[in-house]
């Protein structure tokens, strides 16, 4: 029996492991992982890097100019990590800086931004077979996706397994840091005009505040199995 690749949308709040789960699921299924969230962090992090930002102000013009010029692409590395690159240079690292962090929510605002974005992932559906992870995937980049899922957790959970991960990272920070960035972080990407995060409709929720990864990789594949089963043709 032939069995039908289906899309994978995952979306949710802020620290929440959704590239991890994402990455697990996709492997298991032999799918490919996209995170969106390392695309804007790219644009984020050209932004930086060109002097666009005045203290809080970004200068919106130039970098609707410079846009188009610039490529996101996702490379496998021999240890088998996806890493992002940005005009052909590995930028893995430096999107996940807490600067980055702190300048990725703004920059997610901005239509000509989030246009740019959405039809390169849109693009990158085409074939199906894949899990996408970010904040409008379900809502917005895939409405049509067949398994949709939203996670969420408590916040001080989240921001201490980002702490403990920056810390391992060795890049200075506190757990108040980290905790008032990914609330900032929500409030922004809820609350913004185009494509807030939202949970669709038809997505089902995961809580993971108390969930071990197992426990949660298990859930998610019984889901996913679940649907494709469905697809069968
Ligand atoms: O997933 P991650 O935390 O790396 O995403 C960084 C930021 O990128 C989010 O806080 C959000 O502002 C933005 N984002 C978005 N839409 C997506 C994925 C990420 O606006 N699909």
């Amino acid at each position: 029996m032939m069995q039908n690749k289906i899309i994978i949308a995952i979306d949710g709040h802020s620290s929440c492991g959704k590239s991890t789960m994402a990455k697990d699921l996709a492997k298991a299924l032999n799918y490919t992982y996209i995170d969106t969230g390392a695309m804007y962090r790219a644009v984020t992090l050209f932004s930086l890097r060109a002097g666009l930002w005045k203290g809080e102000v970004l200068d919106t013009d130039v970098l609707r100019q410079q846009l188009p010029s610039l490529t996101i692409s996702f490379e496998r590395m021999p240890n088998g990590e996806l890493h992002t690159f940005l005009n052909g240079e590995d930028v893995e690292k430096e999107i996940r800086t807490m600067a980055v962090s702190e300048h990725v929510s703004p920059v997610s605002t901005l239509g000509f931004v989030r246009e740019a974005m959405v039809a390169q992932q849109q693009a990158m559906g085409v074939k199906k077979g894949i899990v996408m992870d970010g904040r409008d995937i379900g809502t917005t980049v895939f409405p049509q996706a067949e398994l949709k899922i939203f996670v969420t957790a408590l916040p001080e959970v989240r921001a201490m397994r980002r702490y403990k991960e920056l810390q391992q990272k060795g890049e200075e920070s506190t757990f108040e840091t980290v905790l008032s960035n990914l609330t900032e972080r929500d409030r922004i990407d809820s609350t913004r005009a185009i494509s807030p995060l939202a949970k669709a409709d038809d997505a089902r929720v995961l809580d993971n505040s108390e969930l071990t990864i197992e426990e949660q990789n298990q859930l998610l594949l019984s889901w996913a199995e679940e649907v494709i089963a469905r697809q069968k043709s």
